[in-house]
């Protein structure tokens, strides 16, 4: 069983990425959505079974790299990645800095999701 919570403010890319996580071939049972940190917070206590959290950068109440912060004062386990359109040497390294794991920049190919996330997640 494998367990992904999507954290992005857009329903859309939501969607977007759960499809891609699909095609790829990575396989996940299920899927739990945020729609910003501190609602990414509330999923990660309710869910205590996660494999992957991926995690958009810009977003309202709580972004992604505060997210992260939060999240791995308790948990230093479960992977995260950034997915976002904030490029760039600097988001990058503060990024991992704060704890995720990887980083992938949108709008991304499925291919370039496979290679982020193979590491995560079986593959078909
Ligand atoms: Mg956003």
């Amino acid at each position: 069983m494998s367990k992904v919570l999507i954290i992005d403010d857009s329903g859309v890319m939501r969607k977007i990425i759960q499809r891609n996580i699909v095609q790829a071939g990575l396989l996940v049972d299920q899927f739990v959505e945020a729609g910003d940190g501190r609602e990414g917070l509330e999923k990660v206590k309710q869910n205590n079974d996660l494999n992957l959290i991926l995690c958009d950068w810009n977003m309202p109440n709580m972004t992604g790299i505060e997210f992260v912060k939060a999240f791995r004062s308790s948990d230093k386990k479960t992977p995260v990645v950034m997915i976002t359109t904030e490029g760039g040497e600097t988001r990058t390294e503060e990024a991992r800095n704060s704890g995720a794991n990887g980083y992938l920049t949108k709008p991304f190919t499925t291919d370039q999701l496979l290679r982020k996330l193979g590491d995560y997640l079986l593959v078909k």
